[in-house]
Order: C-alpha cells, then sequence, then structure tokens
C-alpha cells in the first residue's frame, strides 16, 4: 500500500484563505480588525523566526500584527504589566506569548495571567479546563490542525482506535481530548509505555508527538492507518547540512499507512493557521458575533 499523503501545506493556505475571508467579512460589515499581539521575550533564534512567520501571515490576513519585543533581562512584574496592558486594549483579540521563557519567568504564571478570551494558543488553565470538559474553549493550536486534517480525511472519527505518543500539555493531552470528544477510543502513550509498538499496532489513528527523530517506523504501523506525524527534528544529511524529519520515519510508515502526514508540509503549517483561525474566533466572541465555520471545534 502506498499511503494518501496529507497535504499540511496546501490545507493551511485553504484555512488562511478561509481566515482572510472572515476578516473582511468582519472589516466590512462591523469596522472591526483582529488585532493579534505576540510578546517575545530575549532572542532565542528559533523563536525569533516563528514570531516573525507568525507576524508576517497575520498580516497576510488582513489582521493587525502587533509585536512586543522584550530585553531577556526583562522582570516577571514588567512582563506581567505588559498583559495586563493587552488584557484591556480592546484592540487586541489574541495575545501569545512565545515559548520557551527565559528561566527566571514562571511560564505558568505568566501564561494564566492572559485573559483566557484572549488565550489563542488555548494553554490557559481554563482554556484547559474547558477542553477537558467537552466545553467552548481556546484550543491550542497544534492539536487543533491535526484534528483539522483527520476530520478532513475521515468524515467521522467516531469509534476508532487512536494512540496519542507523546502527553505535553501543548500537543500529546489535548490532541487526546480533542479525540475522544470525536469518540475515538484513545490510548496515551510515553517515555513508560510498555511495548510501545505493540500499542501502536493497534491504532487506526497515529499521533506522534514525541521529540526523537524517525522513531516510529512501519513496522510499528496497523496496515491502513491514518499517521499524523506532529514532530519537527532537525538531523545531519550524510552529505553535510541537515535537514527537518518527523518523528515518524517516513519512507517505511508511508509504505503501510492509509494516509500519513509529511514533515515538514503537514501538521506544520496548520499550527500557525490555526493560530489565526483562534484569532478570528476570539475576535467574533469578544464582539457578540456568530464565529466562522469550521475554523474551531
Ligand atoms: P515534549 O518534550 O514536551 O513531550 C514529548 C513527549 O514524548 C513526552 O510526553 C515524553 O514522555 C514522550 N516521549 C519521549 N521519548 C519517548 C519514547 N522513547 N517513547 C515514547 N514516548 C516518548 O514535546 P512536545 O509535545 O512539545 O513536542 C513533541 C514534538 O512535536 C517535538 O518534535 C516538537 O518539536 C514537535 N512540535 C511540533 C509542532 C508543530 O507545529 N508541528 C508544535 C509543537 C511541537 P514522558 O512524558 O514520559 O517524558
Amino acid at each position: 500500500m502506498t499511503a494518501t499523503v496529507i497535504d499540511g501545506k496546501a490545507f493551511a493556505a485553504k484555512v488562511r484563505g478561509q481566515v482572510a475571508k472572515g476578516v473582511a467579512k468582519l472589516q466590512e460589515e462591523q469596522g472591526i480588525i483582529p488585532g493579534l499581539a505576540v510578546v517575545l521575550v530575549g532572542e532565542d533564534p528559533a523563536s525569533q523566526v516563528y514570531v516573525r512567520s507568525k507576524g508576517k501571515m497575520t498580516a497576510e490576513v488582513g489582521m493587525k500584527s502587533i509585536e512586543h519585543k522584550l530585553d531577556v533581562q526583562t522582570s516577571e512584574a514588567d512582563l506581567l504589566a505588559l498583559i495586563d496592558q493587552l488584557n484591556n486594549d480592546p484592540a487586541v483579540h489574541g495575545i501569545l506569548v512565545q515559548l520557551p521563557l527565559p528561566d527566571h519567568l514562571d511560564s505558568d504564571l505568566v501564561i494564566n495571567s492572559i485573559d483566557p478570551a484572549k488565550d489563542v494558543d488555548g494553554f490557559h488553565i481554563s482554556n484547559v479546563g474547558l477542553l477537558g470538559t467537552g466545553q467552548k474553549s481556546m484550543v491550542p493550536c497544534t492539536p487543533l490542525g491535526s484534528l483539522m486534517m483527520l476530520r478532513d480525511h475521515h468524515g467521522s472519527l467516531s469509534g476508532m482506535n487512536a494512540v496519542v505518543i507523546g502527553r505535553s500539555n501543548i500537543v500529546g493531552k489535548p490532541m487526546a481530548q480533542l479525540l475522544l470528544g470525536d469518540s475515538c477510543t484513545v490510548t496515551i502513550a510515553h517515555s513508560r509505555t510498555q511495548d510501545l509498538e505493540a500499542v501502536v499496532r493497534q491504532a487506526d489513528i497515529v499521533v506522534a508527538a514525541v521529540g526523537r527523530p524517525q522513531m516510529v517506523t512501519g513496522n510499528w504501523i496497523k496496515p491502513g492507518a491514518t499517521v499524523i506525524d506532529v514532530g519537527i527534528n532537525r538531523i545531519d544529511k550524510p552529505d553535510g547540512g541537515t535537514r527537518l524529519v518527523g518523528d515518524c520515519d517516513y519512507e517505511s510508515c508511508a509504505a503501510v499507512a492509509g494516509a500519513i502526514t509529511p514533515v515538514p508540509g503537514g501538521v506544520g503549517p496548520m499550527t500557525i493557521a490555526c493560530l489565526l483561525a483562534n484569532t478570528l474566533t476570539a475576535c467574533c466572541r469578544a464582539n457578540g458575533l456568530a464565529e466562522p465555520e469550521g475554523l474551531t471545534v
């Protein structure tokens, strides 16, 4: 079997197109422009790249992009004061604090100081609780993008066996909640799981969010299963330089799976698209307007 490739790049472009339409409608009919504020503390090179690309795509869909770049030495009090200001700014509908934060800052405290209604990353404890109890929330972007691709490919996920490898708060746990919400039978695997291969072999849907290059190989995959590869790992190429790979060994998994997301070009582009979708959703909710369809759960 050769797997269908789930093209996250094309899907993300479609989602951004839907967001841009929603933004244009808001502006035309209500005179409202959604605003996304991104706060970056320090000069971590990877974070700088993410923030630049978020700013560019925010502007491309017609939203207002507000960037706050703070010195690495910024005190917790100053960061909390900025978040308070953004919480109270009616032109800001989404707030994202780029993680990881420097060690002297308490990430949980900082994230939980964001107004939950503006928490477009979906990491605030209130949003975690709302998602866990099946209530309307802001949904973390990477799991949301993964779910959108699964729904698009399968239609209903009801009754499917899903194995999520990884139990982080930002990917694994919310992914498992979303799959449960769609009536999958969900197993969450992690570094202490015994006989991981056998666990994965039961899955109709495998979501790999581990951070270990090419760990999942084709012989772990049930024939015809759908593989969502969240991992982003940089490895050395034999002839010098580096390349990006996922947590799944693409060639061997694609030979057995029914469908698979590539790396790059799978889950990655969906993450930023869903950040924009969440900002539009937050803006509509803040203004008591109907949410655009298909952009959240
Ligand atoms: P974390 O490091 O927070 O979590 C990794 C999880 O994998 C942990 O739960 C850990 O288990 C588990 N794990 C580690 N080793 C093994 C193993 N040998 N067998 C089974 N489970 C294992 O990572 P994140 O969730 O933040 O990210 C995961 C991957 O997804 C990374 O590659 C990251 O770069 C990528 N990512 C991609 C995004 C995108 O936009 N595409 C966005 C966010 C992340 P335990 O809890 O027991 O330690």
